[in-house]
């Protein structure tokens, strides 16, 4: 049996992570796990969520944030920005950032068990990995099919969940699954072979739909089934720890608003 977990958007938020592999491999019996980068950024602990990540010993591949914090561009930043992200670089470790920085941007994933087909992984668009475009609508998602040769992809970025459909010649966006994710915290969905599909998993660590609960996704390939759901985390002390810490307080108002 194979049931992966994939994760994305960390982001140094150490509660929705631990809460979130809580339920995957306690709850959901995941068996392996995928994280679509984002590590760190934004909220309180950069180094271990890096050091949790890396011993699920788990395929990784790079986001913004990550390569970031590598070769911070502060001119580019505005004064918040800038002042989490000196933050950042300050919590870790000249052998954590090299790890970072050997992080590729899209990989494909294949589960163990027999006849499990693999996926692909990218933290932004298969297109143009390294250029962070967000994929906002269905029309954005067209160009990623160009470049997508397994039936499933998984991406973030954008922190918000979505499931978009190519059927050969339109990309089109299931908003049958955001309305049940939306109405349930819970939808599944089980992959037509006639169809690709670009899922976004959401985000662990910030998310930005209005839901302040952390956002995974789990594939199971022996049932053919992908599940997305959300998980309570403990966000009073992820805001207490960016307070502690000496971060913008606007960081830990928007975990509280999921926004
Ligand atoms: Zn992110």
């Amino acid at each position: 049996m194979s049931r992966t977990a994939i994760i994305s958007d960390i982001h140094s938020n150490y509660h929705a992570i631990y809460a979130v592999m809580t339920d995957a491999f306690e709850h959901e019996r995941c068996t392996e796990v995928a994280c679509l980068g984002d590590i760190v950024g934004y909220n309180a602990y950069p180094s271990t969520c890096l050091d949790y990540i890396r011993q699920l010993n788990c395929p990784v591949v790079k986001g913004n944030h990550d390569e970031e914090v590598v070769n911070p561009r502060y001119e580019k930043m505005n004064d918040l920005a800038r002042e989490a992200m000196e933050w950042t670089v300050r919590q870790l470790s000249e052998e954590q950032l090299q790890w970072l920085a050997r992080l590729q941007y899209q990989r494909i994933v294949r589960p163990s068990g027999g006849g499990a087909s693999s996926f692909t992984i990218v933290h932004s668009t298969l297109d143009q990995p390294k250029a962070w475009n967000y994929i906002i609508n269905a029309n954005d998602a067209a160009g990623n099919f160009s470049r997508q040769f397994s039936q499933l992809c998984f991406h973030g970025h954008t922190h918000v969940p979505k499931v978009y459909m190519w059927d050969g010649r339109h990309s089109v966006e299931d908003f049958d699954v955001k309305h049940r994710l939306v109405m349930n915290g819970y939808t599944e969905l089980q992959p037509d072979p006639r169809f690709k599909y670009f899922i976004n998993v959401g985000s662990v660590g910030q998310p930005r739909d209005n839901d302040p609960r952390a956002c995974y996704a789990i594939y199971d390939s022996d049932a053919n089934l992908v599940i997305l759901k959300r998980v309570e985390y403990d966000i009073a002390g992820a805001q207490a720890a960016i307070a502690e810490a000496g971060l913008p307080s606007y960081l830990a108002e928007r975990l509280g608003r999921g926004c």
